[in-house]
């Protein structure tokens, strides 16, 4: 009864809306394209009472298959079929009634974009740089407040209120992150987030399939994806499959009870991702889990609902087509519906082929990691086809090898530990790894504010298997906890007009921030024009006594390297790693370049060093 209540209250909350809503409203998607492996589309209509009109279109190659009309009058869902047999171009979707004005759309359907460098995937090739787009740059003043927005408020000095980075900031420093070493962009969400506090960071989206205006727009979006692949840089889109933002354009009007999962007060997940896996979970919690919503202003889809999943599936399949992304990161995976999300990784798959998609997993333990990837060796009843996940257990096992005590575990034993463990994944060189994101505190942080051990991490990060990913400003020491997580979340400096320092330049940085740019920068670049470091193979051997050695090499090159965790010099016995060292002569510092005999190698104090083997 009291669900009934509340679901009642939220229609009525909506009479305020019907009152004024069109007779036509919205169409989405707004737009297809011919040539699509899937023929079907289900395309949803919003308007007054529009489940009372009558629908025809006439088009060659396209059927009306069926009309669904759900509890909403509001809506309806069009079952279109595009055949084999239907070319590009433009046809009236009519909506009709015995004595109302008849009402329109005209749909489109366009060619597949087939241009080269569209969607070619993010690979263990790639360094990935993470941005918060409201946080990094201003490139366009004039849409830092857009009016009919909820939230106006524009003020830098505040942690929650919209500073005013944007789409054309980030084209603006293109040329900044190339220089750098980076390959591929992601960014948090960029579409609409029309929320009244808080709005910035994008996970709370209002409408799927519109750039949020104090971003830029749809086009400008897809001109930022061209922008990147003329400039040989790959684009990620930031998803969020699981939730919406309470102002949700459909949770002011919503299609049906069901749309997202309906509790009789609020009711939180319970973040507990093990109910999920776990073999004796009780089917409460696992409901908890997986339908409690993640935050009270963000309401849990219902992706068991058919129309639900038309609805997110083909929204990404429209911005991968209609902007060329590269790559998916998919928020929050383990709270998604599991046979659902299956399901959506095989469509993506099946639209494009080359496209990458990793799922964010912040679990416990490599198991329950795996648990999401596709065909890993853990039984979980099906296949998840999710190629990567997020690496907090490699996250974790470069931070015990920074910090940590020395020890049968712990220390640099925790990172060989977890690295053994890769037998159940099908390929871990699709994982994302990475040191800190915007949820997270900062590396430099983390380690200390000590560049010796910033130098350490990045180089396990850069040479170990998988897709190293930074977040921005790490290569100018930015720093903070994330308590809140604001506080990691600031402005890069030099982004906005009038700006103290512009980081952006060697002169607007300090020196302990030039070396520590140009440090990211030299292994970032020889990552890049190395293919040892990304396909190459990987071998590690048993830390001894603090010390973690390993290498990655292939037919062409072999690369050494050398984690000393002590307090003291450490020389290295070129006997025992004779099976990769044989027949090699000099070892050349990556980073300083120079040359040592490999039979007098020696590591600093609690320094980590990379070595190209030569003959
Ligand atoms: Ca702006």
């Amino acid at each position: 009864m009291k669900k009934l209540l509340f679901i009642l209250s939220s229609f009525c909350l909506c009479a305020g809306v019907l009152a004024q809503l069109p007779d036509l409203d919205r169409v989405q998607p707004g737009n297809w394209w011919v040539g699509m492996k899937n023929p079907k589309l289900q395309i949803m209509v919003h308007g007054n009472k529009i489940a009372e009109r009558n629908v025809s279109l006439a088009y060659a190659g396209v059927k009306l298959v069926k009309v669904n009309k759900v509890e909403n009058p509001n809506y309806l869902f069009l079952d279109i079929e595009i055949t084999a047999t239907a070319k590009p171009g433009t046809f009236p979707i009519e909506f009709t009634s015995a004595g109302k004005k008849s009402v329109s759309y005209n749909y489109e359907l366009s060619s597949k974009n087939r241009s080269a460098g569209r969607v070619q995937g993010v690979t263990s090739k790639d360094l990935i740089y993470l941005i918060m787009p409201d946080r990094f740059s201003n490139g366009d003043v004039s849409n830092d407040k857009v009016n009919g927005m909820r939230e106006m408020t524009l003020n830098r000095d505040s942690m929650y209120d919209r500073h005013g980075g944007d789409i054309q900031g980030i084209i603006d420093h293109l040329d900044y992150l190339k220089d750098l070493g980076i390959t591929t962009v992601w960014c948090t969400p960029e579409i609409e987030n029309d929320m009244p506090h808080a709005s910035y960071h994008g996970y709370a989206v209002t409408d799927h399939y519109k750039i949020d205006p104090r971003y830029g727009t749809n086009e400008l979006f897809k001109t930022y994806v061209e922008k990147c692949h003329a400039m040989g840089l790959k684009v990620i889109k930031d998803a969020v499959h699981n939730h919406i933002g309470s102002y949700h354009w459909t949770m002011l009007d919503p299609p049906m009870k069901d749309w997202v999962h309906q509790w009789s007060k609020f009711t939180q997940t319970t973040y507990k991702e093990q109910t999920v896996m776990d073999p004796y979970a009780s089917a409460a919690d696992k409901k908890l889990m997986l339908d409690g919503w993640f935050v009270r202003s963000m309401p849990d889809m219902n992706e068991s609902n058919p129309y639900v999943q038309n609805f997110l599936t083909q929204n990404l399949i429209w911005w991968v087509e209609y902007a060329g992304v590269d790559g998916l990161r998919l928020d929050t995976y383990p709270y998604n519906d599991p046979a659902y999300m299956a399901q959506w990784a095989k469509d993506m798959k099946t639209e494009f082929p080359h496209l990458s998609i990793f799922g964010e997993t912040l679990v416990g333990s490599v198991i329950n990691q795996a648990f999401f990837t596709e065909g890993n060796t853990v039984s979980r009843g099906f296949d998840t086809h999710l190629p990567g996940i997020t690496d907090t257990q490699v996250k974790d096992g470069i931070y015990e090898a920074l910090n940590g005590k020395k020890g049968w575990a712990s220390g640099v034993n925790r990172l060989y530990n977890t690295l053994a463990n890769d037998f159940v994944y099908k390929d871990p060189s699709r994982n994302v790894i990475f040191m800190d994101n915007h949820d997270m505190s900062r590396y430099y942080s983390l380690v200390d504010e000590d560049i010796n051990k910033f130098k350490s991490g990045l180089i396990m990060l850069f040479t170990t298997r998988g897709i190293p990913q930074i977040y921005y400003g790490t290569e100018i020491l930015m720093k903070n906890l994330s308590n809140p997580d604001g506080l990691v979340r600031l402005d890069f400096q030099g982004g906005w007009k009038g700006d103290k320092s512009n980081k952006f330049t060697a002169e607007g940085r300090t020196d302990s921030e030039n070396v520590a740019f140009n440090f990211v920068k030299k292994l970032a670049n020889y990552r890049k024009n190395n293919a040892v470091l990304q396909t190459g193979k990987l071998m590690q051997y048993v830390p001894q006594d603090g010390v973690y050695v390993y290498f990655r090499y292939n037919e062409k090159k072999t690369v050494m390297v050398v984690v000393n965790s002590n307090e003291k010099e450490e020389k290295i016995d070129a006997k025992r790693f004779s099976e990769r060292m044989n027949g090699f002569a000099t070892a050349i510092d990556v980073i300083s370049g120079v040359t040592t005999n490999i039979s007098g190698l020696a590591i600093a104090p609690k320094t980590t060093e990379v070595f190209e083997l030569k003959k």
